[in-house]
């Protein structure tokens, strides 16, 4: 977790290929203001996020903005993996394993923002390929990233951000081998970051 300023740039590096960035972001001075997938996706009219692709939060205004983007399509309908949904999916013996949502949590435990699970959003899911069928069908499918591709993302406002690099290993979005990532701020960087 931490704040991205107004003007500067997120970088988010896939060192390794393939893997999944399951990335919320918040107004870093009213957390109650966060990114809304529906209104994202409504605006722009199309379900995948890539160059151009403004970010919406949940009073529909402009939080941050895809301005460079060396994968090509990023995910924000799948949501973020959980010890729930890793049982369901998977099997029972798969609920310890760690999972983006106790990630999440974990973050929001030990950062004094007054955050809890009513905190949590839909989230977005960088380098992550989920194909949505014809027929409107939704899977989780071989990744479409590769070893250095990059998603760079202006802030439009301070904005608060708060990354689960992926821990899953059984489903393909990380070619079932969770990797590295690189995450750093460029631009304006005269005013703190934290
Ligand atoms: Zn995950």
């Amino acid at each position: 977790m931490g704040v991205v300023r107004r003007g500067q740039v997120l970088r988010i590096v896939d060192l390794e290929g393939n893997q999944a960035v399951d990335t919320l972001f918040y107004n870093a001075d009213d957390t109650h203001e966060h990114y809304s997938a529906q209104n994202t996706i409504q605006a722009q009219g199309r379900i995948y996020l890539t160059t151009g692709s403004v970010l919406l939060s949940n009073r529909g205004r402009p939080m941050l903005r895809i301005d460079d983007d060396t994968c090509g399509r990023h995910d924000t309908l799948g949501g973020a993996c959980s010890s729930e949904s890793n049982t369901v999916r998977y099997a029972l013996e798969k609920r310890h394993m760690h999972s983006c949502r106790d990630s999440f949590l974990l973050a929001l435990a030990r950062h004094d923002h007054g955050m809890s699970k009513r905190d949590l959003p839909s989230n977005i899911n960088f380098f992550m390929n989920v194909p949505v069928t014809p027929e409107g069908g939704l899977r989780f499918a071989d990744g479409i990233s590769a070893a250095g591709r990059h998603v760079e993302l202006t802030a439009l406002m301070d904005t608060l951000v708060l990354i689960s690099n992926c821990p899953q290993l059984n489903n393909p979005c990380n070619a079932y081998n969770p990797t590295p990532i690189r995450v750093m701020t460029l631009g304006d960087l005269t005013r703190e970051s934290a």
